[in-house]
């Protein structure tokens, strides 16, 4: 073998970065993989590398998928991944080599850098939150503990049970060691706990067997030695799964912070555009859900820019702009920049926006809204405006094709001339199908409606298939929602006395805690 620092590498070629993606949860990978992962020119990557991570990989980037799913159906064999390697470091490229947990441990990432090193490859390594340390943080087990173990052992669990000399020290490890973490070993169970307790360990030792550790479809079963592997088998536990034995389960019953969030182990459909859904997925998030992003409405440019863009033309005619939504702010400067133009040319008119969100979207843009109303409705704006005078005013109303026309309406009865320019319009998005799977699979416990749109179009785009929503929970906003999605023939489960988004997972909360 060549030591990798005998040779000097050559500069002008590709790199590989072997990183550690983390036990399942993307957001424990770290700072420094994160920021590789944005440079990737070629990524590799294995089964138990969360594809959550995929989207931090630019565009452009050649996503190569490794395989590797417990011995069987490997997409790649070891050989041909390292021959990757080498090709595309060779043909000068950045390649990320990505990796369940930690690359180092139990995952030959140590192979794949000999390989390199002989071909003269430069490369780096990042460690990565291995999943026996991830497995039992999430089941609430302190690996170590000062009253309970000085001690820890990562060990496989995938050893032929048939191999004549094992090079796992059963005798040693058995009594020598606090805690035990096997990897790979759920269907070598048995034979594992067996070999314990036939070189001395307690029987009645705790143990916790935790899949798919960090994720929000983590499942965790406890047992003890003698009886481990029976409640595996009839809780039908298959691989990915990390097996934690040792007196340090005990504290489970104390530290399970994890799984004892509100809203751990149910998934949660959110039909909001994508824009406007992450403030409901983050709130649902912290309280343990699992969110489901299947987005009813989708947010596109209007069919032509023309009306508006005449209107950017003489912008200086009109007395005011007004803003009534978050979305229209951001595509009517999206074209506004588009056309060259920036805010110099909103000069002229005063700005009136619909609300404080709106004001700090416009904010954004370096410009401070002259009008908030009180009361953060098309009424309430209209009343603000017409308190100030409309009359013989022109009023520019850049918003979404369709919308309310309450607040046209108003300021045109007080004598204000009003000037409509879509800016943007909803759409439905094509693609319901993962949504639909989902909902068959009886994976969904909730759905949650945060307008009467958004339950129009999902009930259109799942079509005839309403058997699908058997057993679901429906969750609506408020009182308009709600009558549409009774209309639509659905119960209503759970709705908030204030119409916000925190106010409507505050329900959720509260029902599920019933
Ligand atoms: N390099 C990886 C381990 C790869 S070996 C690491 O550091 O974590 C593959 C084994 O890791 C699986 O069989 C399983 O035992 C364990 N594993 C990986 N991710 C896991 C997860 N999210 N939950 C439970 N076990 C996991």
């Amino acid at each position: 073998m060549t030591a990798y620092s005998d040779k000097k590498v050559a500069r002008s070629r590709g790199k590989v970065y072997l990183i550690g993606a983390g036990p399942g949860d993307p957001t424990l990978i770290t700072v420094k993989g994160l920021e590789l992962l944005k440079r990737a020119e070629v990524l590799v990557y294995d089964y138990l590398a969360t594809p959550k991570l995929l989207k931090f990989v630019p565009k452009e980037a050649e996503l190569i998928y490794a395989g590797k799913k417990g011995g069987q159906c490997h997409a790649h064999t070891q050989e041909e991944i390292n021959q990757m390697l080498v090709d595309h470091a060779c043909a000068g490229k950045i390649v990320v080599r990505l990796k369940g947990g930690d690359p180092f441990i139990f995952g030959r990432g140590g192979e794949e850098l000999e390989e390199l090193a002989r071909h003269n490859i430069a490369f780096e390594v990042v460690p990565g939150v291995t999943s026996a340390t991830a497995a039992a943080t999430y089941a609430g087990v302190p690996i170590t503990h000062r009253e309970y173990t000085a001690s820890v052992a990562f060990i496989t669990g995938h050893e032929d049970p048939a191999k004549e000399t094992s090079n796992i020290a059963w005798d040693k490890i058995a009594t020598g060691i606090g805690t035990l973490v096997f990897y790979m070993g759920i269907k070598n169970l048995s034979f594992i706990t067996e070999n314990l307790i036939k070189h001395g360990r307690d029987p009645e030792t705790p143990v916790v067997v935790v899949r798919w550790a960090s994720t929000p479809i983590q499942r965790s079963v406890v047992g003890t030695l003698s009886t481990i592997a029976e409640v595996v088998k009839k809780e039908k536990i298959t691989p990915p799964a990390l097996i934690v034995v040792g007196e340090v389960v005990k504290l489970r019953d104390t530290i399970n912070w994890f799984e004892k969030r509100p809203l751990f182990g149910k998934r949660i459909l959110v039909t909001r555009t994508r824009e406007q859904a992450s403030e409901l997925v983050r709130l649902l998030e912290d309280q343990g859900a699992d969110c489901v992003e299947g987005a009813t409405i989708a947010l596109a440019p209007p069919d032509s820019w023309e009306p508006l863009d005449v209107e950017l033309n003489r912008l200086g005619e009109y007395q005011w702009l007004v803003f009534t939504s978050i979305n229209a702010i951001r595509f009517f400067f999206t074209r506004l920049f588009e056309r060259g133009l920036d805010c110099r040319s909103l000069a002229g008119p005063k700005i009136a926006v619909v609300g404080t969100s709106t004001a700090e979207v416009l904010k954004e843009y370096g410009l401070v809204a002259d009008l908030v109303p009180e009361e953060f409705t098309g009424e309430g704006l209209a009343a603000s405006m017409v308190a100030q005078g409309v009359r013989g005013c022109k009023v520019l109303l850049p918003r979404a094709k369709k919308a309310r026309e309450i607040l046209p309406e108003i300021l045109e009865e007080n004598g204000a001339e009003v000037e409509i320019v879509p800016v943007y319009q909803n759409v439905r998005p094509k693609d319901y199908e993962m949504v639909r799977k989902e909902l068959a699979a009886g994976n969904i416990d909730m759905v949650t409606f945060t307008s009467s749109s958004t339950v129009t179009n999902f009930l259109d785009m799942l079509g005839s298939d309403r058997e699908v929503l058997a057993g679901v929970k429906v969750a609506t906003i408020g009182p308009i929602t709600a009558k549409t999605a009774q209309k639509a023939g659905l119960t209503i489960d759970v709705q908030p006395k204030t119409y916000t988004i925190p106010a409507l997972v505050e329900s959720i909360l509260d029902f599920y805690e019933k």
